[in-house]
């Protein structure tokens, strides 16, 4: 018999790409096909054949509160019958500005946008005109979206894909884009000094997110902020993941070093499509109107999307607790994975940070694209099949992370320990 999510797939494979509109969710890499998600709420998925899922991907990170949190709901309701989009400006956008620039030092002016692919794009045009440099920094592995310059050795989708470079991008779009192995200062500075009055900006995921977790090495984000100092370059974090989920101030405040421009998406639209990068205002005053950096946006700061990042970003701006309980359950839950397959005699490594954090299938510790490349894959699209077949919905792919929300209880966290514990002590038995 087929299930419904089978016929859905079969019917979507004959007018979208792959069948899915995003390649990750294709399921490819895990030898499955997507579930067809109807509805959701706090912690749960429900798919359209009637399963329940504990959700550990929450849309990729902006359900940082759990599906349907009553306060963002009703914001976006009371938005929506005020009229869709006016493209014009509003009260809104205004809210989520001056709110981003408390919550993160560094910013003192943002631009709303869509997206973190447009928001990542953006701020590298912003450091380029700045600068008046045209070479960027970027670290193989870590994924800034889709923007053809971005596109080298950019983790996730493209990684569990096995395509290098997409197609389509000419060389000359990726030309001065320099890439260095994660958590490897000495080839920045190298960089810096065979070039360092060409390098506009280094742009980093400041804990990396894409290649799987993995955590920079103490010094290595100091480091980053020294030679950029020295060598008149800026700084960007890429904190689309890190960002209001680490803590109020993302990684910036966690590992105490302040960039010059910061991309965010995710937790800001709390589930709307939204993107802001900023930072310093005498670098903001670069973008149009003020200066001579263009950025435009049709939906950009529209008033549904600002009304859930408002409702969003006002209860994290209330609730610093919610990152100590979420920051705590998540060492509880990874520390306790860790454990599971320590107990399993498997040499399996869990990195992970706060709510964020992921289980390679090697036995010596990612700290860049090479290590965590060598994750057996076939094991981890094992594991994930289980997971999924038990109730729980991880990422259907080795290089994404796993996403702890709000709604994820000590209960719901035990239970799918236990279901990870049983799948560990029987899988590997023979
Ligand atoms: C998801 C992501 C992006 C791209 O954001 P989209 O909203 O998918 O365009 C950029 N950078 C990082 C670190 C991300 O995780």
């Amino acid at each position: 018999m087929t299930t419904r999510s089978e016929q859905l797939f079969a019917e979507a494979k004959q007018y979208l790409p792959g069948g899915v509109n995003s390649p990750v969710r294709a399921f490819g890499s895990i030898g499955d096909i997507p579930r067809f998600i109807k509805k959701a709420d706090a912690a749960f998925l429900w798919d359209e054949d009637g399963n329940r899922y504990i959700d550990y991907v929450g849309s990729w990170g902006p359900m940082l509160l759990g599906h349907n949190h009553p306060d963002i709901l009703k914001s976006v309701v009371e938005a929506c019958g005020r009229g869709l989009s006016y493209g014009a400006a509003t009260a809104a956008e205004v809210e989520v500005a001056k709110l981003i620039c408390e919550m993160v030092p560094s910013v003192e002016m943002v631009r709303m946008v869509n997206s973190g692919t447009e928001a990542v794009m953006s701020a590298v045009r912003t450091a380029r005109g700045y600068t008046r440099r045209d070479k960027i920094i970027k670290f193989e592995g870590c994924y800034h979206g889709h923007s053809d310059g971005l596109l080298a050795k950019a983790g996730s989708g493209v990684l569990t894909n096995g395509i290098p470079d997409s197609a389509g991008v000419p060389k000359g779009c990726t030309q001065d884009t320099l890439l260095a192995p994660y958590n490897d200062l000495d080839s920045v500075r190298a960089y810096f000094e065979h070039a360092g009055d060409q390098i506009a900006a280094v742009l980093v995921e400041p804990v990396a997110a894409n290649m799987g977790v993995v955590l920079p090495k103490p010094g290595f984000l100091e480091g980053l902020r020294s030679l950029c100092t020295q060598y008149g370059a800026l700084l960007i974090f890429d904190e689309v993941i890190t960002g209001f989920r680490l803590g109020v101030g993302g990684a910036q405040e966690a590992f105490g070093v302040t960039a010059d421009l910061s991309a965010f998406g995710k937790v800001i639209g709390a589930g709307m499509p939204v993107g802001a990068y900023g930072g310093k205002r005498c670098i903001m005053e670069m973008v149009a109107p003020l200066g001579a950096v263009y950025q435009a946006g049709t939906l950009s700061g529209n008033p549904v999307a600002m009304a859930a990042g408002a409702a969003m970003l006002r209860l994290l701006k209330q609730n610093p607790h919610i990152y100590k309980t979420l920051n705590k359950n998540g060492n509880y839950f990874f520390e306790g994975l860790a454990k599971i397959v320590q107990r399993a005699g498997l040499p399996y490594q869990v990195n992970h940070i706060g709510s964020l954090g992921c289980l390679f299938f090697t036995d010596s510790k990612p700290t860049d694209y090479e290590s965590a490349r060598a994750s057996d894959t076939k094991a981890y699209g094992a594991y994930c099949r289980y997971m999924l077949n038990h109730g729980i919905y991880l990422a259907p792919a080795q290089f994404e992370a796993v996403f702890l929300s709000a709604a994820h209880t000590k209960e719901l966290l035990d239970e799918t320990l236990e279901t990870a514990e049983g799948y560990f002590a029987f899988a590997y038995c023979s």
